[in-house]
């Protein structure tokens, strides 16, 4: 049984702890360490070791995991004595702040003992796991344009969040959700982003995010974070050579419509007239051209429903399978190396005013 420490007893550490508790029998968590006295007393009342200083959380020599759910801007020094101190380390994301701290953290790994490893865990998000697979079915054609949006009306952001020292902001939030999303969807180079970040209503960070990316085999991706959007678009838009979908929500209701079949490509119009006006291009296309299909059906990666604890359930196994020598781990330093990249290349574009060319 490997025993773990959180560092951070806020939202997302609770989080992991319950997860951990409810879903994954080979890890343990014994004990946290919190800068917050109320998180404190909550450990405690739940049994909890509290640690006086996370120097001392890292020289206990029975813990062999230690997760970060700390603000964004605190992860870089955690992981790096974390690791230093032979523990395996598993951080929130957004990992760091820089790419430049990555790498700093990625040379460290290099040579300790400990595994490290990123929370990207809305990879095995129900909706996301749609996509993927219809995608790989190949059954709208090759995507030429995907839209990914998360749209909410809070209006204020929470907290630390809210400022720049913390690493705060929609971007470093969901963005890299999305964006890490995005780089798993199309794995090909990213070869531009051009992003908008609007500041509406808070008074130092983005709360309002809009990052286009252009992949190298020609697909575009629409990535949205919304604080403030008070009509919701859908989850999910996705343009294909042969076919649309959409996925409308969290519950994922939507539907696919496909092309009938190869020869209902064109069929002959007149010009008709509709409430646009007088128009061809626009003509509503005749009903047996398209064929309307559900959303595919499927599992998480245990051939299970997705419930609450599916995608802790996942990570944290294959984290215990890669700690064994039995896998490798599913989130690679490498791959949050790139979803930094795009962030920068996403700030130097919104200050800069125009799309920044890559190669990511
Ligand atoms: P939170 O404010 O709810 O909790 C943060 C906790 O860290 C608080 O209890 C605070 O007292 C404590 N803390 C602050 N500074 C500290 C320090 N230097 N050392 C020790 N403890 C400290 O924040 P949250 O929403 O839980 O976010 C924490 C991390 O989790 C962030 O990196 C965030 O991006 C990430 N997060 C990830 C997901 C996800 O889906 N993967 C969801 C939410 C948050």
């Amino acid at each position: 049984m490997l025993q773990a420490a959180i560092i951070g007893y806020g939202g997302m550490g609770k989080w992991h702890h319950d997860a951990i508790s409810t879903q994954v029998k080979g890890i343990t968590v014994t004990g946290i360490y919190d800068v917050r006295e109320e998180a404190n007393e909550e450990a405690r009342a739940k049994g909890l070791k509290v640690y006086e200083s996370a120097h001392d959380l890292f020289g206990d020599a029975d813990l062999d995991l230690v997760i970060i759910a700390t603000p964004n801007d605190s992860h870089k020094d955690y992981i790096i004595e974390g690791l230093h101190r032979g523990k395996h380390v598993v951080c929130e994301k957004p990992v760091v702040l820089k790419s430049e701290d990555l790498v700093e953290i990625m040379e460290v790994n290099e040579t300790a003992p400990g595994l490290f490893t990123i929370h990207q865990n809305r990879r095995w998000d129900k909706d996301f796991q749609i996509v993927k697979t219809i995608l790989e079915q190949d059954t709208v054609g090759k995507p030429y344009f995907i839209e990914s949006r998360v749209n909410g009306s809070s209006v204020f952001l929470h907290g630390w969040r809210d400022y720049k020292i913390n690493g705060g902001g929609m971007l470093y939030d969901w963005g890299v959700h999305l964006i890490d999303q995005a780089l798993q969807l199309i794995p090909e180079k990213v070869t531009s982003v051009t992003a908008h970040l609007f500041n509406i209503h808070s008074q130092e960070v983005d709360d309002n995010v809009k990052v286009l990316l252009t992949f190298e085999g020609g697909t575009s991706m629409l990535l949205e974070v919304a604080t403030n959007c008070f009509i919701t678009a859908p989850r999910w838009h996705v343009s294909g050579k042969d076919g649309t979908f959409v996925i409308n929500n969290w519950n994922c209701d939507g539907k696919i419509v496909q092309l009938a079949d190869k020869s209902a490509l064109k069929w002959e119009s007149d010009i008709v007239y509709t409430s646009a006006g007088p128009t061809r291009t626009m003509a509503p296309r005749p009903v047996n051209t398209t064929v309307e299909k559900p959303l595919p059906h499927i599992l998480d990666a245990r051939g299970n429903e997705y419930h609450r604890w599916s995608s802790a359930d996942i990570f944290y196994h294959n984290l215990i399978d890669a700690i064994r020598g039995e896998a490798a781990l599913y989130v690679q330093p490498s791959e949050a190396l790139r979803v930094m990249k795009v962030i920068e290349a996403a700030f130097a574009s919104a200050e800069q005013g125009h799309g920044i060319s890559c190669s990511i």
